[in-house]
C-alpha cells in the first residue's frame, strides 16, 4: 500500500466514507444536556463504561446542575453519588476542582475552546476535544482508546501517543470533518474493530486496512 501523504489522505477519506455509511448516527454515548454535564460525564468515564456513567449522572446533575453548585459541594457527597464509576475519591476531587476553576478562573462562564479547557485541573486534550467538538462546533479529533487502536491498525497513525495521533489525524482530515471522523472511528472500534477479536470478516473497510493480524 502506497504510504505517500496524498495516498494516505485519499485512503483516510475512503475509510471515512465507508464508516459514515455504516455508522450514520455515530455520536457520544454519554448523556448530557450542557457543556458542563458533558465535561463531568467525560471525566467520570475514565476507566469506566459509558453505561455506568449514565447510570449516576441523572442524580448527580440534579443535585449539582452547574459549576457553582458542584464547587460548593463536599467531596464525600459527590463521592457517594459517583461511587459506581470507580476511583470515586479521585474523581470527586476532579469534579470539584474543575468546577472551582470554572468559577474562579473563568468567572463562572464555561470555557469554550480546547486551549481554555485544558487549563482546567486534570482536563487533558481528549476531554477538552470532546467538549469543544460536541458542544461548540470546534474541529476536534478525540483520541480515546478506540480511536487510538483503530487508527493504529489502519496505519493512519504510526504513534501510540494520543497527542501525536491527534496531530497526525488532523493532518489527514479537513477541519469540517474532524469531529464526525472521530465519532465513526470510535464506533468502528466499539462495534467491529474490537480490541481482542476484531470482526474483520464483517468489516466494511477490510480492503482499506493493512493490519497484518486481520482475522479472516
Ligand atoms: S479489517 Fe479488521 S483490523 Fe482492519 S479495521 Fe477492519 S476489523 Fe479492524
Amino acid at each position: 500500500m502506497n504510504s505517500s501523504k496524498d495516498e494516505k489522505k485519499k485512503r483516510a477519506y475512503r475509510i471515512f466514507g465507508a464508516l459514515k455509511l455504516k455508522y450514520p448516527d455515530a455520536k457520544p454515548l454519554l448523556h448530557y444536556s450542557s457543556p458542563f454535564e458533558l465535561l463531568i460525564a467525560t471525566i467520570l468515564a475514565a476507566q469506566c463504561t459509558d453505561e455506568r456513567v449514565n447510570g449516576v449522572t441523572p442524580h448527580l446533575f440534579k443535585k449539582y446542575p452547574d459549576p457553582a453548585h458542584m464547587a460548593a459541594a463536599e467531596h464525600q457527597d459527590i463521592g457517594s453519588i459517583i461511587k459506581p464509576t470507580g476511583f470515586f475519591k479521585n474523581k470527586a476531587k476532579s469534579l470539584k476542582g474543575v468546577s472551582e476553576a470554572i468559577e474562579k478562573k473563568f468567572g463562572g462562564k464555561f470555557p469554550e475552546t480546547v486551549q481554555d479547557l485544558i487549563t482546567l485541573p486534570g482536563v487533558g486534550r481528549k476531554t477538552a476535544n470532546v467538549v469543544a467538538g460536541n458542544c461548540f462546533g470546534a474541529p476536534a479529533i478525540m483520541v480515546d482508546t478506540h480511536v487510538r487502536r483503530v487508527s493504529g491498525r489502519l496505519k493512519l497513525s504510526e504513534s501510540n501517543n494520543p497527542d501525536k495521533i491527534e496531530a497526525e489525524l488532523k493532518d489527514l482530515i479537513l477541519e469540517k470533518d474532524q469531529t464526525r471522523f472521530s465519532h465513526v472511528l470510535n464506533f468502528h472500534g466499539r462495534y467491529t474493530c474490537q480490541a481482542r477479536r476484531p470482526l474483520c470478516m464483517k468489516c466494511s473497510i477490510e480492503n482499506l486496512c493493512p493490519y497484518p493480524e486481520k482475522i479472516l
